[in-house]
């Protein structure tokens, strides 16, 4: 149970977030990711959009409740 709660995002985690059909920064596709923060790269701000399994991937490598501080 722990590991497939590791594994795959709880629905509580999804409904944190909104999803929309866009481009997942990490895989490079076209599926439905939510905006997980903002990059600013020369003066210009880029929002970052991840799929499911990389927003939670990402928010469990941040160690943190949540991305969005
Ligand atoms: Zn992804």
């Amino acid at each position: 149970m722990n590991a497939l709660r590791d594994r795959n995002p709880p629905a509580e985690f999804r409904l944190r977030f909104t999803w929309t059909t866009g481009f997942c920064f990490k895989c490079e596709e076209a599926t439905q990711v939510a905006e997980i923060g903002t990059l600013t790269v020369d003066k210009a701000t880029v929002t970052l959009a991840a799929c499911h399994l990389c927003a939670w991937r990402l928010e469990r490598q941040h160690h943190r409740g949540s991305l969005l501080h």
